[in-house]
């Protein structure tokens, strides 16, 4: 059972609270987020059933499922929820494109490529200041070099700008020039990290664990939740599976089933999925016939030379190719679409 308090409840009225819940035999754990504070009542069902908090007005919800996971499970919430990132829609009504660079590698690079992101229809820039690299002697991204260009590239392209945080002790820095914050595959279980992001105010993007069941992946949201933030987006991004001809397999299945079970919107990553420029658009396609809530992608001014991820970095054609399917797809699903393109030949 979860106890949602009002945004103006005070000191006292959290008192208040937990004197209720141990006066029944619970124990409290109180989280505070910026915008809201939240109480977890831990206790048996007997217990759970003689909290009584309802006369106390500071008290603007009680949560009472008992899943794993509560504030973000679709009992809690019937309707999918719309997430804001710098007043970008990603919710049930829209197609959301989000594209960039995999990494920041100079400020030229990050421009040309958002500008090819905007050409094609994004409306939401991606592009990665500090790399999770499997390899430690990968390049490891510009760090807050990287943060300033992403943010000047914003105050040229008018993008939001969506950005990958890997430490707790960056969350002031990263929200700094962020718009919306994301969590890595490699990081879906880095608890602290996922705390550290809920209590920092800001709309987060949890991309799927490489190995994780739905359930695991929406209690990791739970975390984020938990401190009072639902501003919470979930990215499929492939997983691993026995299968080597792409670098993972997208789950699609992950769409539907997670858009049953939690209120929040679901996004997916062929790039990261596939790993080959060659299946990013098909298997993006997918997503949005499936019910995706938008797509995000790697974009590249000049591939062959990133230096993170250039084999699934679109460009050129397939670019082309994905601004075609963003408009014409979602909207056959009842979705609005920032693109609008003529039809070209599709493959
Ligand atoms: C990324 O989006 O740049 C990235 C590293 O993705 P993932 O965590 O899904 O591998
Ligand atoms: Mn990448």
């Amino acid at each position: 059972m979860v106890i949602v308090m009002a945004p103006q409840a005070g000191d006292a009225d959290l008192a208040e609270v937990v004197r209720r819940v141990e006066a029944a035999g619970g124990s409290a754990f109180v989280s505070r987020g910026v915008t809201r504070t939240i109480v977890g009542v831990v206790g048996d069902e007997a217990v759970l059933e003689s909290v009584d908090v309802t006369h106390v007005p500071a008290v603007a919800e009680v949560v009472r499922i008992t899943s794993p996971y509560k504030l973000v499970s679709r009992e809690h919430h019937p309707r999918t929820s719309t997430v804001s990132v710098g007043g970008v829609p990603i919710g049930p009504d829209t197609f959301t494109l989000i594209a960039g660079p995999c990494a920041v590698e100079s400020a030229e690079q990050t421009l040309a490529a958002a500008q090819m992101a905007r050409g094609a229809g994004a409306t939401l820039l991606r592009g990665g200041a500090y790399k999770p690299r499997t390899s430690p002697y990968a390049f490891q991204g510009l760090g807050v070099a990287g943060l300033r260009i992403l943010a000047d590239v914003r105050a040229e392209t008018g993008l939001p700008v969506v950005t990958e945080i890997v430490d707790a002790a960056d969350v002031d820095t990263v929200c700094k020039y962020a718009d919306m914050l994301q969590i890595g595959t490699r990081n879906m279980q880095n608890f602290s990290l996922l705390q550290a992001v809920g209590a920092a105010g800001k709309p987060v993007l949890l991309k799927r664990g490489l190995v994780a069941t739905y359930e695991e992946w929406l209690m990791a949201a739970e975390y984020i939740a938990q401190r009072g933030n639902l501003d919470i987006v979930l990215c499929e991004r492939g997983i691993r599976t026995a299968e080597t001809s792409t670098r993972n397999t997208l789950d699609v299945s992950a769409v539907p089933i997670v858009h049953t079970l939690s209120h929040l919107p679901v996004i997916v990553d062929p790039s990261h999925a596939a790993g080959r420029r060659d299946l990013v658009v098909p298997l993006a396609r997918a997503g949005m016939a499936i019910g995706a809530d938008g797509v995000i992608v790697d974009v590249h001014p000049d591939p062959e030379r990133a230096l993170c991820d250039g084999t699934q970095a679109l460009h050129g054609t397939s670019l082309e190719e994905l601004t075609v399917a963003v408009a014409t797809i979602p909207p056959l699903l009842g979705r609005r679409s920032a693109v609008t393109a003529d039809p070209l030949p599709t493959r």
